[in-house]
């Protein structure tokens, strides 16, 4: 397709985040007019309160990269593997079952306040236009009736809402964690390769930590960890309501660790905040929503990211479905020609990646919401004795339709360890 053949299909997205502002500069370099409305200035994205943990697995770095948007990548600590462990329940600090293993290539985590700001320097840099307005329903029909496509991607925005719950597709109605991020220096490192940390603590909630690269001062970067804190709500990890202050919430976090996972507390009991925004505190409810919006004028808006797929953190596939939603849309947008984007497109768009990925996603994380039945506890053991086994569990957060396979069927999951037993014996 030729690039000047395209000037005039102009694209609004709202939001600059994740997946706005990476559709945004993928479409610019295709010749495409993209205008991006968003709510927050760069600075205040800068100095605000941090927004996420987005950790990012390979396949989604790689299209940052494909798209020249990796501009932290050399800076930013690189994450080789990921560990796994339970506690004993006896209450006793030890391990019942514990292993780690490789990721096939590493992960990385670039605190949004740093990438959202560059990434609006970039998208500028690259001839689009960006704009700051709260964008409401009269916004909205403005934007609709001026350009040919325009994208919902507001995140986590009340606006979101208007596209509607879509209840077939979200099981879970109310939030199933209290969540917690805590973002820290001067942790000790393992003897091994870096890794997401998870620690699944039954029926208190669960704990992961990774290298991150976070804001300093008020225009450099440095390496930092975030803390992940996932608690069951009314158990003893529900506890941030009390909390006032950062102060506060790191000492919270540490009395977590100590009471709970003492091998972790070892680590960080030196840790500082990386700043006093680095904290946060807050409840999702998972949530599938429809596509597509009809505007009082009859105009039509398209979800895009979170807008559209939010799921709980425990996984930590929200920033890699956003990047990879915004690939479908960017493949679906170029392969549409001069054609328009009407309804119908849109939906089969939206369709072909919940059908054809996030459903599998979806699943998975929010099985991860519930006590894990038997067999995936004696998959998680079983990894411990067969390399292969972890190997195949840790990659799955690359690609987690890998886990349809096994991970809700009990006879497939006695089948894949009894294999992996056999092949590490
Ligand atoms: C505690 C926590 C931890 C997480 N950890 C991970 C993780 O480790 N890995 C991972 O992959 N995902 C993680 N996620 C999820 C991830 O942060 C989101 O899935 C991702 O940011 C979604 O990208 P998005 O572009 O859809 O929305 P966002 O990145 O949230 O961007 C939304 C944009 O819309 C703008 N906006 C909102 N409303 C309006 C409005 N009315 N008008 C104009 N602009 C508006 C916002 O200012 C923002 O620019 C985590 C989330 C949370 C809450």
């Amino acid at each position: 397709m030729h690039k000047d053949s395209l000037k005039s299909r102009s694209i609004a997205i709202v939001g600059a985040g994740q997946a706005g502002l990476l559709l945004g500069c993928a479409l610019l370099d295709r010749g495409y007019a993209v205008t991006i409305v968003t709510n927050r200035r760069p600075e205040e994205v800068w100095h605000g309160k941090v927004l996420s943990s987005q950790f990012i697995f390979d396949p989604a770095l790689q299209i940052e990269r494909d798209w020249g948007m990796n501009q932290w990548e050399a800076a930013c600590p690189r994450t080789e593997g990921i560990g796994f462990t339970i506690p004993t329940p006896d209450g006793s600090g030890r391990q019942a079952i514990h292993w780690h293993a490789r990721l096939d290539a590493y992960g990385q985590s670039v605190d949004q306040r740093v990438k959202m700001p560059g990434w609006m320097k970039e998208f500028v840099r690259r001839g689009g236009e960006l704009r700051f307005e709260d964008v409401g329903v009269p916004q909205l029909e403005a934007l609709a009736a001026a350009h040919e496509l325009v994208l919902l991607a507001g995140g986590k925005g009340e606006i979101v809402n208007l596209l509607g719950r879509d209840e077939a597709r979200s099981p879970i109605r109310q939030p199933m964690r209290q969540l917690a991020l805590t973002y820290v220096t001067g942790m000790k490192r393992h003897d091994y390769y870096e890794c997401v940390n998870f620690n699944l603590i039954p029926g208190v909630g669960e704990y992961f930590v990774f290298p991150a690269l976070t804001t300093r001062g008020s225009d450099d970067t440095q390496a930092c960890d975030i803390m992940v804190f996932e608690g069951v709500p009314g158990g003893p990890m529900d506890c941030w309501g009390e909390v006032k202050s950062p102060e506060q919430h790191l000492e919270t976090s540490l009395r977590i660790l100590r009471t709970f996972l003492p091998w972790e507390y070892e680590r960080s009991r030196d840790c500082q905040l990386t700043d006093a925004n680095g904290v946060l505190a807050g409840r999702i409810t998972p949530t599938v929503r429809n596509a597509v919006l009809t505007l009082p004028s009859g105009r039509k808006v398209m979800g895009l990211g979170d807008a559209v797929l939010v799921n709980d953190p425990v996984t930590g596939q929200g920033s890699n479905n956003a990047t990879k939603g915004a690939l479908h849309y960017y493949r679906a947008i170029l392969a549409r020609g001069g054609a328009p984007f009407d309804e119908a497109w849109m939906r089969h768009t939206f369709d072909a990646l919940y059908e054809g990925y996030a459903e599998k996603v979806v699943r998975w994380t929010n099985s991860l919401l519930f006590p894990p039945p038997e067999h995936v506890v004696q998959l998680l053991g079983a990894a411990q004795h067969a390399p292969g086994l972890a190997h195949r569990i840790a990659n799955g957060f690359n690609d987690p339709r890998d886990y349809a396979e096994y991970w809700f069927d009990a006879a497939a999951a006695q089948r894949l360890i009894d294999d992996e037993l056999r092949q590490a014996a």
